[in-house]
């Protein structure tokens, strides 16, 4: 997404859009079918643009434990700093764009929100059961016999010399 600058005025700017998902090229895309609803606010102080990005979508999530698909609401803000020309604050903190821009392009910052805040695990539920190793079924759904019948093969001999 592209934001005009030139004409911004001082102060905070709104922008509303929603955007295919696919026009991001996002990690993992398969999770966001949806479309990506994007609220821009910019804050203008001369040449220095804070931009704070809301980002919603509707995640599609397969689960790491039953590898059932499932929603989840996609709602993160991330915030970003451009500066035209030079800046004399941390250069870590914040972008310089050449002084003669007349629009700063978000897209690797929206891009950046989802690598930032994907789930470390994804789980449908807290308690999901998961898969029986033994015999793949779902435990969310099912139940198995294979867990009691399971024994480990050190426990088998030592029952027998128990006998
Ligand atoms: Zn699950
Ligand atoms: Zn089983």
């Amino acid at each position: 997404m592209i934001i005009a600058i030139k004409d911004l005025s001082e102060g905070i700017n709104e922008f509303e859009q929603i955007v295919p998902s696919e026009n991001y090229k996002l990690p993992e895309s398969e999770f966001y079918p949806n479309s990506l609803t994007l609220k821009i606010f910019v804050d203008r102080l001369e040449n220095l643009f804070r931009f704070k990005i809301s980002v919603s979508t509707d995640a599609v999530f397969s689960c790491d434990r039953c590898l059932e698909t499932y929603k989840h609401g996609f709602n993160e803000t991330i915030e970003h700093l451009y500066q035209l020309g030079h800046s004399e604050l941390d250069s870590d903190e914040i972008e310089i764009l050449p002084e003669n821009s007349k629009e700063i392009d978000i897209s690797q910052t929206i891009h950046d929100t989802f690598i930032l805040n994907r789930p470390i695990q994804l789980l449908c539920k807290k308690d999901c059961k998961g898969l029986c190793v033994n015999c793949g079924v779902n435990l969310n759904k099912k139940s198995c016999n294979c867990q009691q019948d399971e024994i480990d093969p050190r426990f088998e001999k030592l029952k027998l010399l128990l006998k």
